[in-house]
């Protein structure tokens, strides 16, 4: 699968388990990231993205591990301090009685780097976070934006091969964590640094990230890239936690072609296709996701096309979102929900809506 492409690996993670006292934290997980990668670790709260992190630091000992390596070297039972990689936590963990220069060359100075050197790199680190001239400027006197680059100018002084990053935008406001956001990503592709990034946010993943690892209760749910994630999600988890709005269920009727013809409980049958490598049997039981924003209000003649789903409907409510407006729309194949960013565009009634059959995902029903 996608774990194949990596040729070079920076982090290779074999059969982890970690366990508090009964919680299973973390459950056969295993995961290899290249060099240079922006990986996501996304996931609800209490999924076990935090002690991923700290296992891969050195923080938690793993309760069972077949192989963790950084770099190619073992790290098993070793100590933080000796691992190639750092730490950028989501409340920052400055030194509040140090200066900015402190704090960032003191990583460097308690290595045994002599103190002018320290300082000249520090300041590099600085300007690298555009900070530049911050350098006496005590922590208590910056913003909470201010004191994050801090944090990462910090971590990325001592030049880790990984920096992790456990939800770092996490107490900024929205304006400035979007800023941020497009940053970070900008200083990963300059140290060409591979980043483990921590995030609840599925924006904030798709938005940033070379591939994603959706966590689920300690396990791995789905690993791929952004588009995966958006587009081809693996299971009903994965489709409602990415968003998928409309979820329908049904059974399997044939196969036609590449479709994978779908009969709904209330009797209508649609086309869609299989999430990845999958061939669903006649008679089994499934359930369709489909993004409102893939549904298309039609007036008039009903549409037609081979790969078109198309079904009467009529507008039952409409909620303003801001950004958006979701409407919902009572069809033949159930309540829908359809998403518009351009509501003035949409007709204000309408006969029918399609929508296209690869935008139909067919998954197994859970039992
Ligand atoms: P996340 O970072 O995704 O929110 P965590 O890795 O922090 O998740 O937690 C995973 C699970 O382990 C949760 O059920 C949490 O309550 C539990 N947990 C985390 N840290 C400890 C701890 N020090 N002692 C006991 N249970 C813990
Ligand atoms: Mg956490």
């Amino acid at each position: 699968m996608e774990q194949t492409k990596i040729t070079k690996p920076m982090l290779e993670i074999e059969v982890v388990t970690h366990r508090y006292g009964a919680v299973t934290a973390l459950e056969n997980v295993s995961l290899v990231a290249g060099r240079g990668e922006f990986l996501t670790i996304l996931g609800e709260s209490g999924s076990g993205k935090t002690t991923l992190l700290r296992i891969i630091s050195g923080l938690e000992q793993p309760s069972e591990v077949v192989k963790l390596k950084i770099g190619g070297e073992n790290v098993v039972g070793v100590p933080p301090a000796k691992r190639n990689c750092t730490t950028v936590f989501q409340n920052y963990a400055l030194f509040p009685h140090m200066s900015v220069l402190e704090n960032i060359s003191y990583g460097l100075v308690v290595r045994g780097v002599p103190k002018e050197d320290a300082k000249r790199a520090a300041r590099r680190a600085l300007e690298t976070v555009r900070l530049g001239g911050f350098d006496a400027r005590s922590v208590s006197q910056l913003s909470g934006g201010q004191r994050q680059r801090v944090a990462i100018a910090r971590a990325i002084v001592t030049q880790p091969a990984i920096l992790l990053l456990d939800e770092p935008l996490g107490a900024l406001d929205e304006r400035l964590r979007l800023d941020m956001q497009t940053e970070l990503v900008d200083l990963q592709r300059e140290l060409d640094t591979t980043f483990i990034y921590i995030t609840h946010s599925q924006e904030e993943a798709l938005a940033m990230s070379d591939r994603i690892v959706l966590m689920r209760s300690g396990k791995i749910e789905q690993l791929g890239t952004p588009f995966d994630l958006f587009d081809r999600p693996s299971s009903v988890f994965s489709a409602k936690f990415m968003g998928f709005e409309n979820l329908m269920s049904g059974k399997v009727v044939e196969q036609r072609g590449d479709l994978t013809m779908v009969e709904l409980s209330g009797g209508t049958v649609i086309a869609g296709v299989p999430e990845s490598h999958r061939a669903f049997n006649p008679g089994t039981k499934v359930e369709v996701a489909l993004r409102a924003e893939r549904v298309t209000p039609v007036k008039g003649a009903r549409p037609a096309g081979t790969s078109l789903n198309v079904v009467e409907g009529r507008r039952i409510d409409q909620r303003y979102r801001g950004k958006y407006s979701d409407i919902l729309v009572e069809t033949t194949a159930g309540t829908l929900k359809i998403r518009s960013w351009d509501l003035a565009s949409l007709p204000e009634e309408f006969d029918f809506v399609s929508w296209r059959a690869e935008d139909c995902i067919i998954l197994p029903t859970v039992a």
